[in-house]
């Protein structure tokens, strides 16, 4: 069986910057990934990345707006920390060979962001997630450490109360393994496709937040899920923020710029709950245009800046949506864009299981609280993987060595098996696909208790369907159909916690908006939801919100 002192699951900022710590502290490290580590969703990062570099901004002034941001449920301790890391991690970045877009006098370029007081977010054009991914992954090829690629992570063991490694699916062998690790980092990303309507890649699917459930870890806040105001209207990718920041101006079917009505002294760059919330309510209230979105336009900025700054966005419009941004406006409408929730960690990536840490989108220090700001989940990654990667080699130092035996993959080999031989079943593609219908249409931008209780039924009854899913492909090589029926399940549990705590969450609070209870409700909800794995579905219990120095205020744009 394979050994290491740390195991990093997830190749993306977040897995690589930890495995990069790990590394420097000398630990014996192994990165495992499902995806080659520059296909993994980091590299679709477009807008940029949050730092208060410029002479007219503040750190404080980061903090500040992060806080808001979060409506109030952002730990401060945890937003004052990575707020002060942004500049020397940016810095990092670029000395490790980042190429950033720069003003005419050199320095580093910023754009307006949603949100934000000043314009702080760094960028390269609008592909700043590649830049970043790749300048990591040719530092971190200067290293020595193992990397498990095309694995997919199945489950966690925790025994002895303690983690003592994974059970990976090696998809070239077609085989489940165990792999004996001190400490496990968890960095698995996003789970968008949770969701039909989402700017989330196929793979964002959560697989790292479910098997820490599974295994007892504790997911926050899992009812906040993020809605980006812009994605191409069919296809949903996403058109960045920075469209707005560079000065694009939303529309509706009238002409009219309508967030004067929603955000009268910010407008388009409003926090994203905001404006995804007055798009919809523009739609809702048949002031959209027929079939439903409104205008993003671009056309003022002139050819050449919509050419160099947001190539990529010329690009996905003229081919996903067949109009040319320098001539027409953009057809837009929220997608599902980020989940706000995850494996609860403090500010050194540590859960409540001893040896297991998080980090990246898969975890939730919490920094982003209720609603994220654009350009800081970039930021997040590189900022909490360092410090997850730091702790968890600080602790596979001291730590036992791992019991892991061989046996411990059979469960999941038999689970699987069973899905194989079955005669009769269900495709998990249905399942996924009935799943992303449910919380398209029940668990939105908007939500009230009886639609949250017709999709808690729903999703109960594909899970007891789940249990007769059937693989149909045969074949022991890059078996997509058996990964896809994994996948489904994971999501499944974490579709049961986002709705469950929504269901419980009486008020509304950044992306969480309830219209049976409109207004934020501090006396009783202002704290952390946890939800743990039972048989019986997850089990809520709640933990206080860290304050430093910012009293909560009504947020207005
Ligand atoms: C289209 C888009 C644009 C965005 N733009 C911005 C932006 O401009 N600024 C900003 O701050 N944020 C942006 N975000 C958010 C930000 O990019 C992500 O939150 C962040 O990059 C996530 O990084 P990560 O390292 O946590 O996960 P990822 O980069 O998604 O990496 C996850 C890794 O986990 C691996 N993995 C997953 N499941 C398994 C499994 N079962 N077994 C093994 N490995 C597994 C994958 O192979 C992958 O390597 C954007 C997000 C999207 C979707």
């Amino acid at each position: 069986m394979e050994r290491h002192d740390v195991l990093v699951v997830g190749a993306g900022l977040a897995g690589q910057r930890a495995a990069l710590a790990a590394i420097q502290a000398g630990r014996d490290v192994a990165i495992l990934s499902k995806l080659h580590p520059l296909r993994s969703h980091s590299g679709a990062a477009q807008g940029g990345i949050n730092a208060a570099l410029g002479a007219e901004d503040s750190v404080d002034t980061h903090i500040y707006d992060t806080v808001k941001g979060s409506d109030y449920l952002g730990d401060q301790d945890a937003i004052e920390f990575f707020c002060k890391e942004a500049g020397p991690t940016v810095v990092e970045m670029e000395h490790f060979g980042t190429i950033f877009s720069r003003g005419d006098d050199g320095s580093l370029a910023r754009r307006a962001f949603g949100g934000a007081g000043f314009p702080r977010t760094i960028y390269a054009a609008d592909r700043t997630g590649l830049a970043l991914l790749q300048a990591l992954y040719e530092r971190i090829g200067t290293e020595s450490f193992t990397l498990y690629e095309e694995w997919d992570l199945t489950s966690i063991v925790v025994r002895e109360g303690r983690c003592q490694g994974v059970i990976a699916f090696n998809r070239l062998s077609g085989s489940f393994e165990p792999i004996a690790a001190k400490s496990v980092v968890i960095a698995t990303g996003p789970a968008g496709r949770v969701y039909g309507r989402t700017t989330n890649a196929h793979t964002c699917t959560g697989d790292g937040i479910a098997a820490a459930y599974r295994a007892g870890a504790a997911l926050k806040d899992m009812e906040f899920v993020q809605f980006h105001p812009t994605a191409l209207l069919e296809s949903s990718i996403l058109i960045t923020e920075g469209a707005r920041g560079e000065g694009g101006i939303l529309k509706n079917g009238k002409g009219e710029r309508f967030m004067s009505r929603y955000a009268p002294h910010v407008l388009d760059l409003a926090s994203r709950d905001v404006v995804s919330r007055a798009i919809w309510t523009e739609v809702e209230e048949g002031r959209g245009f027929p079939g439903g979105y409104v205008h993003l336009e671009l056309m003022h900025l002139g050819q050449e800046k919509i050419e160099t700054r947001l190539e990529e966005i010329c690009d996905f419009s003229r081919k996903f949506a067949g109009v040319d941004p320098v001539t027409e406006p953009i057809p837009v409408m929220p997608a599902q864009h980020y989940i706000m929730g995850g494996i609860g960690t403090n500010l050194r990536g540590e859960t409540n299981i001893k040896g297991l840490f998080a980090a990246g989108e898969a975890a939730c220090v919490s920094i982003h609280g209720a609603n994220r700001l654009g350009g800081n989940s970039l930021l997040e990654t590189l900022v909490f993987g360092k410090q997850a990667g730091i702790a968890a080699a600080e602790y596979a130092k001291v730590a036992p060595a791992s019991t892991l035996r061989e046996s411990e993959a059979e469960p999941d080999a038999a689970r699987v098996k069973a899905m194989s031989n079955r005669a009769e079943g269900e495709e998990p593609q249905r399942l996924r696909m009935e799943m992303q219908n449910v919380m398209d249409t029940q668990v939105g931008i908007y939500r009230a208790f009886s639609a949250l209780a017709n999709a808690l039924r729903a999703i109960r009854a594909l899970q007891a369907r789940f249990e007769k899913v059937r693989i149909v492909d045969p074949s022991s090589t890059f078996n997509l159909n058996l990964t896809d029926a994994l996948e489904t399940g994971h999501m499944l549990d974490l579709a049961e916690t986002i709705i469950v705590g929504a269901i419980a969450r009486t008020e509304s609070r950044g992306a969480h908006a309830r219209t049976d209870y409109p207004k934020r409700d501090d006396a009783h909800w202002m704290r952390h939801t946890l939800a743990t794995y039972s048989h019986e579905g997850p089990k809520l219990s709640y933990a206080p919100v860290a304050y430093t120095r910012w009293e909560p205020k009504e947020r207005v744009y």
